[in-house]
């Protein structure tokens, strides 16, 4: 590991004034440790956005929830506030890794890193979610650019996520047995506004399933999607899984989500 300067602010300000040159966010510290240990990452220093109160935290909001940057894993798993609203978040966190990363990683720390394998962006995307930074709002939609690419300019900092609560929501998702990151996850959210599949794991970045979206939007039925295909190509194919067996396991994937809203 290369040495840095160590800074934890306890303000969102001070936070913000330390990101100069090549300072580094760090949060739950369950990716950006392991890649500094490999030396992949040199930071001139990190800020420790754990001493920032205000950044923690589930808060019911406009009929919807307001999840803080800094809320772990764990806590939304747990929250009896989630539960209440949309029990599908509660179900996503609760499937992330092991307890050790549940009780350290974080969501803004997830989104921000935007691992193509990780949950949260189909949940984020699903629910029409909104990031919020301390700069400005950003649409889920807007937000994951590709792998590992997000829509944040340098210094911007998230500080939480804004979730209007779906009619019913459900995530389901198909974990690779050793890391349990997604091989592929699918999230469906029925709302006002109409049905999202967002679709996690399976391609380079999260994606809309728009097809099936059209076809649950006349049936909602796990066998209203049942011939609904994804194309393989363009799709991830690893030791893990074939780009075909990808596009065959968001199709199952998609199926029992919906089953589970209904
Ligand atoms: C063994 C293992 C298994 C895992 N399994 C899963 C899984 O099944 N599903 C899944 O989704 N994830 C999984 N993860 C990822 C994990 O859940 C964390 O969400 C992820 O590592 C990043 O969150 P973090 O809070 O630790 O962020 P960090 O590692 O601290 O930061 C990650 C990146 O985000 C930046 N950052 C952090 N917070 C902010 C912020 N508020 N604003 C702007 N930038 C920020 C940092 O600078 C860094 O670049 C796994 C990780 C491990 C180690």
């Amino acid at each position: 590991m290369h040495n840095f300067d160590y800074h934890r602010p306890t303000s969102l300000a001070d936070a913000a004034k330390r990101l100069s040159g090549e300072a580094k966010l760090v949060a739950g510290g369950m990716t950006l440790i392991p890649t500094l240990k490999q030396r992949l990452a040199q930071p001139s220093s990190l800020v420790d956005l754990g001493g920032i109160a205000e950044l923690r935290g589930i808060k019911p909001e406009g009929g919807g929830l307001t999840i803080g940057a800094m809320t772990t894993h764990a806590e939304v798993a747990h929250s009896a506030e989630v539960k209440k609203t949309i029990p599908a978040l509660a179900v996503l966190a609760e499937g992330i890794g092991d307890p050790q990363v549940r009780n350290r990683g974080t969501i803004g720390g997830s989104i921000s890193n935007n691992d193509p394998a990780a949950d949260y962006p189909a949940g984020l995307v699903a629910l029409g979610a909104t990031v919020i930074t301390d700069k400005r709002r950003i649409a889920a939609d807007d937000f994951f650019k590709g792998m590992f690419e997000t829509a944040l300019q340098d210094g911007e900092i998230v500080t939480a996520v804004s979730f209007p609560r779906p009619d019913k929501a459900a995530y389901m998702k198909f974990p690779n047995p050793a890391s349990r990151y997604a091989m592929v996850g699918v999230f469906v959210a029925r709302t006002g506004g109409g049905i999202r599949v967002a679709v996690t794991g399976a391609g380079p970045g999260v994606f809309r399933a728009t097809e099936m979206e059209k076809a649950l939007a006349g049936n909602f039925s796990a066998d209203a999607i049942k011939s609904v295909k994804i194309p393989a190509a363009g799709l991830n194919s690893d030791m893990h899984g074939s780009a075909e067996y990808r596009a065959h396991l968001v199709n199952v994937m998609a199926r029992r989500a919906v089953t589970a809203c209904s």
